[in-house]
C-alpha cells in the first residue's frame, strides 16, 4: 500500500454514530461502500435506529463511552475478531457548552475534556493500532478551534486541542501509511445545539428549531447552518485516497473569515 492509499479496503469506525453527523456519515459511507462498518455511541436506542436503516454493509454496533478506556479495549478486541482491522475512521463523537469562564465549573470542563479530548485520544488510538495496513483517518473538530466564541470556552480550548492532536498523529501516521485530517465545520443543524442551556428560549423566542437555526446561522456568508450530510460529503472527500496529511478542512460557509 502507498502512502497515498486510503482505507478502503478495511472496515470503517465512526464515533457518535447515533446522530447528527456521525449518522449522516455512516449513511454516506453505506452508499458509498464498505467492507464493515464499526459504530459507537452511548446511546443505544440511537444506535439501534442506525443500525436498521443499513442494508447489507456488515455492522459492529458498540454501545459505550468514547472516554471509557476499559471499554476501547474490549472494542479494539471485538473489530480485530471481526473485521481483522480498520481502514478507516471517523473521530467525531463530541459535546458541546455554554457557559463563559467566569461562570463554568471545573466539572463542566472536565466533561466536555472527557468527551471531546480524552475520548477522540481514545478513539485514534485503537484506529491507528488496528491500522495495520494505512488507512485514512478524519477527526471532527469545529470552526470554534480556530475562530474564539465567547460562551464556549471548554468546547473551543477542546477542539483546539483535537486539532493540533490530529497534526501530531498525522506526523506519527506516515510510517504506518495512515494519513490524519481533520475538518472544522462551522454550525450543522444537529440536536447538539439542544445541550446549550440558552437553546430552548432561543427555540421559544424564534417560535420553533428551524427558525432558530435560521437565525443562528444568518450570520454565515453562504445562507444558514449546514445539513449533517453536507459535512459527512466533506468527511467522505478528507477520507477518499490522496496526498493530504495533518491538515484541516474549514467547512463553514466561510463564518469565520
Ligand atoms: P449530535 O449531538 O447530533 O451527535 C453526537 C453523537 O455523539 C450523539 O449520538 C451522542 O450520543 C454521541 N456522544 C456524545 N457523547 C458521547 C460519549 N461520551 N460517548 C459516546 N457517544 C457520545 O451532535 P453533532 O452535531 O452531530 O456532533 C458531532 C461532532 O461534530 C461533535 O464532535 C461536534 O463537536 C462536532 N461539531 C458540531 C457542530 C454543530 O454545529 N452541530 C459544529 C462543529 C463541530
Amino acid at each position: 500500500m502507498t502512502p497515498t492509499a486510503g482505507g478502503r479496503a478495511g472496515a470503517a469506525l465512526i464515533t457518535g454514530a447515533a446522530s447528527g453527523i456521525g449518522r449522516a456519515t455512516v449513511l454516506a459511507l453505506a452508499a458509498r461502500g464498505a467492507g464493515g462498518l464499526v459504530l459507537i455511541d452511548r446511546d443505544a436506542v440511537g444506535l439501534g435506529a442506525v443500525v436498521r436503516e443499513l442494508g447489507d454493509t456488515p455492522v459492529l454496533a458498540r454501545v459505550h463511552d468514547v472516554a471509557d478506556e476499559a471499554a476501547w479495549e474490549a472494542t479494539e478486541a471485538a473489530i480485530g475478531e471481526r473485521f481483522g482491522g480498520l481502514g478507516e475512521a471517523v473521530v467525531n463523537a463530541g459535546i458541546a457548552d455554554g457557559a463563559a469562564i467566569v461562570d463554568i465549573s471545573l466539572a463542566a470542563w472536565r466533561r466536555v475534556m472527557a468527551v471531546n479530548l480524552d475520548g477522540a485520544m481514545l478513539t485514534l488510538r485503537t484506529a491507528m493500532r488496528l491500522m495495520t495496513g494505512g488507512g485514512a483517518i478524519v477527526t471532527v473538530c469545529s470552526a470554534a478551534a480556530i475562530k474564539a466564541e465567547p460562551g464556549a470556552g471548554a468546547y473551543c480550548a477542546s477542539k483546539a486541542a483535537l486539532l493540533h492532536l490530529t497534526r501530531v498523529a498525522a506526523r506519527e501516521g506516515v510510517a504506518q501509511h495512515i494519513r490524519v485530517n481533520a475538518i472544522c465545520p462551522g454550525g450543522v443543524e444537529t440536536p447538539l445545539w439542544r445541550q446549550n442551556a440558552w437553546w430552548d428560549k432561543l427555540v421559544a423566542s424564534k417560535g420553533g428549531e428551524a427558525a432558530a437555526f435560521a437565525a443562528m446561522g444568518a450570520s454565515t456568508p453562504l445562507g444558514g447552518f449546514a445539513k449533517p450530510d453536507e459535512i459527512a460529503r466533506d468527511i467522505l472527500a478528507l477520507l477518499a485516497p490522496g496526498f493530504t496529511t495533518g491538515a484541516h478542512l474549514v467547512s463553514d460557509g466561510g463564518y469565520s473569515l
